[in-house]
């Protein structure tokens, strides 16, 4: 008997290979494919009539197969299915590529379903390669109403998927409910089951608004009910005063070099009056890419070294980390602060810890810095602090309220809690923030560093890449530098997408022969990452090829170019990141968006980021461009938990609020959603 837990290779049809594939993308048990959700639909709801088709459109038609054979083409020896379909008012030609087996699988005389795309030739209208299915008892999953697409890994077919899910429907009724009955009720919400079935099988797009509206309220109801739980939790303590420490601030900000802006100016003033108090400090610091959020954190993690007690800053990835300490180490070189990095490549500086063992580093590192640099191994590691007053965290609001809560339990004491600033480029929504944050201020950084030029974003097509090509030859015989982004690792990833290994290949023997190139990404040891960002920073590599793991906070001021193969399958909000890491200097910069998908709607969707240069135009422009028949597409970048709600949907974060606030004072009274908040508590932990 199959349950939520059962493993999917114990499907029908699943075997040992399908399964390491479905493993790929995360898929181990019926429960995890259950809430593999498509992310978006094709609708072939409208069955079309042969006689009446439009070129252009996409249609569903059924018919019969009056002939049907294969043949190769002249030249190149691709093999071609030709068939006829007729229904009562015409026919029309149909014709497969590269597979054979379709002539063994239709024969004339079987009624076939079809869909896909009308187009026009020589002979009159045809569809080439539709989706095509047998009909036998008037049954169809994969070519009539709406069709749910999945996000699939290398070898595996939307049919495969769909099929799979068809089998283990059913089971969402072993689901859970643990959303309150009362709230259900209250918000006119489908049951879990209801929602589950819909989105995979909707008979129509009232079914998928109404799928979407319950799952997205779980998400925010998951998270915003941790806030609230948190905040509570933390309400009452007290925080370490840090005393203001003048003198040694304006001589700091005087041997910068460069001016603080009066945004900067203002935020590092409300972030050290906050912190002045025995309250603790709960700020949000706003500020576009490269708006220049670290030096503010800078400056109030100095000053609490000078009060004697300890700072954090937490970062998303092991890069931005060691990239931190680089810079943080030598801004504040004339301080004498032991500083520490916490990653997988524990170092210190000005602090003598040669000596020790490798597995006490990081211990050491807790106790004995002032300021402490670190990804999530800061929390996940069992060290605890001495006395920690500051804990920042940079670029990623999910940590936030839940690490603040595990961090105080490592601060060193139980009766005072660290200040918190976090700092972010996505424009948060204030009835968001208010909603993850609780009691919080915000400061926001509006101006840019004087001189700083708006980056020239243009979109590559085929015919001027090669232009590019020498633009980007010429920069860089100027001295600048550039990042080429891809998509994913490898060719068998996924078809057609550039990949970084291919395109490093071809950028280093065929395109650039002559330049250095490196690349990067994610399954490189920490180690190895390093040491090619510090190359890159050292201006010793001109071109690196990486995938989106330099997306945040990366600050490479020497590099202007920026060239994103496979620019159609990033979100704007993600778009704009990786554009940020260019514009950070004096110097003109370039952003250039190559995308594989020419349709109309992907071309004006990239032609906003030409248009637009600020994060907070993008993130609302991004929202316009999902139609109904999109789930989700954009990476809200920082919201990894939020898979199908908006950060924008404000009727429903308030009224996800509401239902938070009436029914936290009675948790109790719902087991099934104390047991399902403490495992979400858990895995934002261990993350
Ligand atoms: P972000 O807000 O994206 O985190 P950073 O703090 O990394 O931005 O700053 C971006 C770049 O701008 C850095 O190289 C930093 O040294 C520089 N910078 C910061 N403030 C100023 C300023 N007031 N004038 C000139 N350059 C600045
Ligand atoms: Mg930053």
């Amino acid at each position: 008997m199959l349950d939520l837990n059962s493993q999917l290779r114990n499907i029908h049809g699943v075997g040992k290979s399908i399964a390491s594939r479905l493993k790929k993308i995360g898929l181990e048990t019926i429960e995890d494919l259950l809430f593999y959700f498509p992310f978006r639909y094709e609708d072939y709801s409208r069955q079309a009539k042969i006689s009446e088709l439009q070129t252009g459109t996409n249609v569903n038609i059924v018919g019969a197969i009056e002939l049907i054979h294969n043949k190769k083409s002249p030249r190149k020896r691709i093999s071609i299915t030709e068939a006829i379909i007729s229904d009562q008012t015409d026919q029309m030609k149909i014709i497969w590529f590269n597979q054979p087996f379709i002539s063994k699988n239709l024969k004339p005389g079987d009624m076939v379903s079809l869909s896909g795309k009308v187009e026009q030739d020589y002979t009159g209208i045809i569809m080439k390669s539709p989706n095509y299915e047998k009909i036998t008892n008037n049954q169809s999953l994969h070519t009539q109403g709406l069709i749910p697409m999945y996000h699939l890994t290398a070898n595996i077919t939307q049919k495969q998927i769909r099929f799979l899910i068809k089998q283990i429907i059913h089971l969402s009724s072993l689901l859970t409910d643990w959303l309150p009955k009362e709230t259900i009720r209250r918000q006119g919400l489908l049951s879990l089951k209801e929602a589950i079935w819909n989105i995979h099988f909707p008979k129509n797009f009232s079914d998928t608004e109404q799928a979407k509206k319950r799952l997205a309220f779980n998400e925010l109801f998951l998270i915003q009910l941790r806030s609230q739980i948190i905040k509570n939790d933390i309400a009452g303590k007290t925080a370490e005063s840090i005393k203001f420490k003048e003198k040694e601030t304006q001589e700091f900000v005087k041997n910068l070099p460069f001016q603080l802006t009066d945004d900067q100016k203002k935020a590092s003033w409300q972030v050290l009056q906050d912190m002045e108090k025995e309250k603790s400090m709960s700020r949000l610091l706003q500020g576009d890419v490269g708006s220049g959020k670290t030096i503010v954190a800078v400056i109030a993690m100095l000053n609490t070294a000078l009060n004697k007690k300890q700072s954090v800053l937490m970062v998303p990835t092991e890069i931005l980390a060691g990239q931190h300490f680089n810079s943080v180490c030598k801004i504040l070189k004339n301080f004498n602060l032991k500083i520490g990095l916490i990653s997988r490549t524990a170092k210190m500086a000005n602090f003598d810890i040669k000596s020790e063992k490798k597995k006490d580093i990081p211990r050491k590192i807790a106790e004995g810095a002032q300021i402490i640099i670190g990804t999530h191994a800061l929390i996940q590691e069992k060290i605890k602090f001495k006395n920690l007053a500051l804990t920042i965290v940079d670029e990623q609001h999910r940590f936030g309220v839940a690490q603040r809560k595990t961090i105080t339990e490592k601060s060193g004491n139980n009766k005072t809690t660290p200040h918190l600033l976090s700092m972010t480029a996505t424009p948060i929504p204030r009835s968001l923030a208010l909603a993850l944050f609780g009691d919080l201020s915000v400061s926001v950084i509006n101006e840019m560093p004087k001189g700083r030029k708006p980056i020239i974003t243009s979109i590559i097509t085929e015919t001027n890449r090669a232009q590019a090509y020498e633009f980007i030859k010429k920069e860089i015989k100027a001295g600048r530098q550039a990042f080429v982004i891809c998509p994913l690792i490898d060719i068998s990833d996924n078809l057609g997408v550039k990949s970084v290994k291919e395109e490093y290949e071809k950028l280093d023997k065929n395109i650039f022969p002559d330049l250095k190139i490196n690349m990067l990404h994610g399954k490189l040891k920490a180690e190895e990452k390093n040491e090619i960002m510090e190359k890159f920073l050292q201006n010793k590599t001109n071109i690196l090829v990486s995938t989106s793991v330099i997306e945040v906070g990366v600050d490479m001021p020497n590099a202007t170019i920026m060239l994103i193969e496979g620019a159609d399958r990033f979100g704007l909000a993600q778009l704009h990141q990786f554009r940020g890491r260019v514009g950070r200097s004096n110097i003109q910069s370039y952003c250039f968006l190559s995308s594989d998908n020419n349709g109309q709607k992907t071309l004006d969707r990239l032609h906003s980021m030409v248009k637009y240069n600020s994060g907070f135009d993008l993130a609302k422009i991004d929202l316009k461009f999902r139609g109904p028949g999109e789930i989700y597409g954009i990476a809200q970048t920082g919201f990894p938990e939020l898979q199908i709600a908006s950060i924008f949907d404000y009727p429903l974060i308030e009224t996800v609020d509401t239902e938070v606030k009436t029914i936290i004072d009675k948790l109790d009274k719902y087991p099934f959603l104390q047991e399902k908040i403490k495992k979400f508590q858990e895995e934002a932990h261990f993350e």
